[in-house]
Formats: structure tokens, sequence, C-alpha cells
């Protein structure tokens, strides 16, 4: 973890790119999806012969924050050749212009599953806060989250799940995947626990978004992810 958080510090950025990111979270215990990062066009088939398909493609730049809003994520790739029409078109694409892009990353999809935010916070009085919600509109329109200082235990993690109001979504309500709870408390862990990121970060880290977390039967993989240092004093 040190390493990653001073070869930020060093280039003097307070924001980890989305690779350093899931390199932290994968570090605390957390699923990524298994992934590459491109330059250009001829290091597709070289870093496919890694990754199995379906495969996801987004453009990395440190000013892109909704990365999906500017053209700069495609998911559902199935061969090289489609990996290669979609980094051409995310190079021609005039949202993305404004941006000087850092290059590309190139992952597996995670499996079906339902989408589940994660968050954490820097409080100056409490010290490292985790939030948990259910993605999509459950965050954004209904703000169905539930929030607890860390660190958390196991039973913190379960009741923060059963709180959300939407939390029977992940049951399988209405015919969708049933969510593995394990694995999201897991998930919760491994940012808010004792030995969580937060906790280890000791306020080195004031934001964290793990937008979204894909939960399956199985497995919470977090598929995007977003680190902010504190600034240096
Ligand atoms: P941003 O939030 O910057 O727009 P994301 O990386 O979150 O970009 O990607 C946008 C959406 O694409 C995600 O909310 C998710 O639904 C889907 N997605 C992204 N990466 C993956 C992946 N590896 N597997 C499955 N779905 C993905
Ligand atoms: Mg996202």
């Amino acid at each position: 973890m040190q390493s990653i958080l001073q070869a930020a510090r060093t280039a003097g950025r307070t924001m980890l790119s989305e690779p350093e990111a899931k390199a932290l979270a994968a570090q605390a215990g957390l699923r990524v999806p298994r992934s590459a990062t491109l330059r250009g066009e001829d290091e597709i088939e070289d870093a496919l012969r890694t990754l199995g398909p379906p495969f996801v493609l987004k453009a990395m730049a440190s000013t892109l924050v909704h990365k999906s809003d500017a053209g700069g994520v495609r998911l559902h790739l199935r061969d090289a050749a489609q990996v290669r029409e979609a980094l051409r078109a995310m190079r021609a694409e005039p949202r993305l212009a404004a941006h000087e892009l850092d290059g590309f990353l190139l992952e597996e999809m995670a499996p079906r599953g339902h989408e589940f935010v994660i968050g954490g916070s820097w409080h100056p009085h409490f010290g490292p806060v985790v939030m948990a919600g259910l993605g999509g509109i459950f965050v954004e329109v209904f703000a169905d989250v539930a929030f607890r200082i860390c660190p958390i235990e196991r039973i913190d993690a379960e009741e923060m799940i059963a709180e959300l109001r939407g939390a029977r979504v992940l049951d399988g309500a209405r015919g969708g995947v049933v969510a593995s709870r394990s694995a999201l408390v897991d998930a919760l862990m491994a940012v808010g626990g004792a030995d969580g990121l937060l906790s280890r970060a000791g306020g080195e880290i004031v934001e964290l978004d793990l937008n979204p977390v894909i939960v399956d039967a199985a497995h919470a993989t977090a598929v995007d992810a977003r680190v902010v240092l504190r600034a240096a004093a």
C-alpha cells in the first residue's frame, strides 16, 4: 500500500489512477477485474493473452471523473478487433478531446450482478468513515445509504446492508440475481474493518469510491475505483 501512495506523492498527485486505486483495493483483499493498461493499439494483442472475454475498455485521464458520460467506457467487447474499434472510437470522441489521455485500461467484465457502492471518507473528528449503498438510482435518487465510523466489525457490515431500504433487491426481488451477503460483508470489511484500507491508510485516504462493486451469487468485484489522497501540508 505504501509504495502506491508514495509513487503518487512523489509525482505530486493527490488522485490515484484507476489501476492504482484498484491495486490498492486488491492489496486490502477486494476482488478487482484482471486487467492490463495500454498506450495504443499495438499493445492490444499482447494484453489479451492474459485476459478472458468479454472485455471492457476504459479511457484513463486524471481529469476524467465520469468516464461513461464522456464516452470513455465500452462494455461487452469480444475480441481484439472490437477492442481496437473501441480504442479508435475513444480517440475520436469529442467529449474526450478535452482530456489528456494517459492510456487505456482493458479489463475483464464481471459477471452480471447487483451494483453496490462502497465509499470512504475522512472525518476531522471521527477519522475514517465507511459508506454502503445500492448502486444506480438507489444512491443517486433515493440517497439510500448507510454510514459507520471505522473500524467496523462483520455485524456492523451486516447491519449496514440490512438498513438499506432497497436491501431486498439483493435477495433477488423481482427475479434478479441473489447477491452473496458474505462476499459483500467481506468487501465492506476490506474497506472499513480494523485491518481495512481506510484504517491502514491512517488518514492518507480522504476519499474512496468503489462505484460500482458488482455482487453476484459468489463474488463482489470492484469494477471502478477512485481514491483521493490528503493534500500535502
Ligand atoms: P464511470 O463511473 O467513470 O463512468 P465505470 O468504470 O464505473 O465508469 O464504468 C461505467 C459502468 O460500466 C459501471 O457502472 C458498470 O455498470 C460497467 N462496468 C465497468 N467496468 C466493468 C467491468 N469490469 N465489468 C462489468 N461491468 C463494468
Ligand atoms: Mg463508476
